[in-house]
């Protein structure tokens, strides 16, 4: 069969679809491009936020236009809280709720009668991702989450955590390394949990990764800044795990963290940053901040933009707040406009544009190994991407004939562009 398969969300998400579209690819199917037909298309949705939702259903309703005569499978988030209505209103063939979907190509096979379809089984020839022009391999290694942040839609979606046994996720890291991937990123619902259900935990996960595998490139996804082993920071003294950590802080006021439910108020997390930056050279923190939340006043919105400047961040991630129906937050007094929230969105994108140059600024004259990821802004222009290291951005611009994509290049970081978002460098 010829099988499209599309993910909304988050990089879990991602990491699924890649481990469907191997196990489909074994199985004898082919996997189909956008742009092409498809006999079934798989869908990975999500409901983090309002925005997520309506992006979900317009997916939904994309792809039964897009292919008429596919069967259509769904699974995620929004799949999972919604459930057999959103099947019946969508024309759904198969839902496959989060706690199911580690077996959802056995489920669909079974369901759907795919082998009947397969053309033998078959190894993968190329990686899947490569195919959709991707060169960074998300490795999904923990699912669920054992808090209950007031504004957090995913723990009632994901439920508890479960985390891969260490064998399993070794295994696909060799296999993605034999298949040409040069840089894996571990992620999970709640990184930081990953083993608490196996005596064992993060660290003792990626010193196997490092001892036992030959990526030459290790990063962690988003880590809830909370539930670190005290091991943690030696990690990074092998130059294989990349300097880079994506800590949400959410808040930069202890009252609104609070309200949040959030394990980690300023104190702890400047503290967490400070250890960071004296153990770990060159290490860039970059963050996810709601902006809005029920109740937030004009005081803590300006204790939060206080404090993101004074800790600084290489890249914000900023979230209006958007209620959840079914969190906590989301019946919470003091529900802020949309246009407050728009405000002060703003501010915080100036501030995050000026922290950017300021992380960017330090690092032209020096020499950095890149991971070339392709054409910089698509197939139109001569100039290529990657990202350092400690993940900041940098553009090369072109004019060689050879294509250097999944190549770690040496390059000498010469500029901050002009629109101060990344760096340029030359080989
Ligand atoms: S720790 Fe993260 S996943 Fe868990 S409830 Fe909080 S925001 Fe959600």
């Amino acid at each position: 069969m010829r099988i499209k398969l599309q993910a909304l969300g988050c990089r879990l998400n991602e990491a699924e679809l890649q481990t469907w579209a191997r196990q489909l690819q074994r199985q004898g199917h082919r996997i189909a491009g956008d742009s092409e037909a498809a006999d079934l298309v798989v869908i990975n949705t999500c409901a983090v936020t309002a925005e997520a939702v309506r992006k979900s259903r317009k997916l939904l309703r994309r792809a039964r236009r897009a292919d008429p005569q596919a069967r259509l499978v769904v699974s995620g988030c929004f799949a999972s809280l919604e459930g057999d209505a959103l099947a019946r209103e969508q024309g759904v063939d198969l839902l496959v709720p989060n706690r199911d979907k580690d077996r959802l190509v056995t489920i669909a096979a079974r369901e759907l009668d795919l082998d009947a379809r397969a053309q033998g089984a078959s190894q993968p020839t190329t990686n899947p991702l490569f195919t959709r022009g991707r060169q960074r391999a998300f490795v999904k290694v923990q699912d669920g989450c054992r808090y209950r942040c007031t504004f957090c839609i995913v723990t009632l979606a994901r439920g508890s955590e479960r985390s891969r046994p260490l064998a399993e996720v070794i295994a696909e890291i060799d296999r993605l390394g034999t298949e040409g991937i040069q840089e894996i990123v571990l992620t999970g619902v709640h990184l930081g949990g990953y083993g608490s259900d196996l005596q064992s935990d993060l660290s003792a996960l990626l010193r196997a990764v490092l001892a036992d595998t030959d990526m030459p490139r290790i990063r962690l996804g988003s880590l809830e800044p909370w539930d670190l082993p005290e091991t943690f920071w030696e990690l990074f003294e092998n130059p294989r795990l990349m300097p880079h950590l994506h800590l949400p802080l959410q808040s930069g006021s202890d009252t609104v963290l609070r309200r949040m439910a959030r394990r980690c108020g300023t104190g702890d997390f400047a503290r967490l940053v400070g250890t960071a930056r004296e153990r770990v050279a060159d290490f860039n923190v970059t963050t996810d901040i709601i902006v809005g939340f029920p109740g937030e006043t004009r005081a803590e919105w300006q204790q939060t933009l206080a404090f993101v400047e004074a800790l600084g961040f290489g890249h914000l991630h900023i979230f209006p707040y958007s209620p959840r129906a079914g969190t906590r937050a989301a019946t919470l007094p003091g529900q802020l406009d949309e246009r407050t929230k728009k405000d002060r969105s703003r501010q915080l994108h100036a501030l995050g544009r000026r922290m950017k140059l300021r992380a960017l600024a330090p690092y032209v004259g020096r020499r950095l190994p890149v991971l070339i990821e392709g054409r910089y802004g698509g197939a139109s222009t001569d100039a290529w991407f990657g990202y350092t290291p400690n993940y900041l951005p940098v553009r090369i611009p072109g004019g060689g004939t050879e294509d250097p994509t999944n190549r770690i290049l040496d390059l000498t970081l010469t500029a901050v562009h002009t629109d101060g978002d990344h760096l340029i460098g030359h080989p």
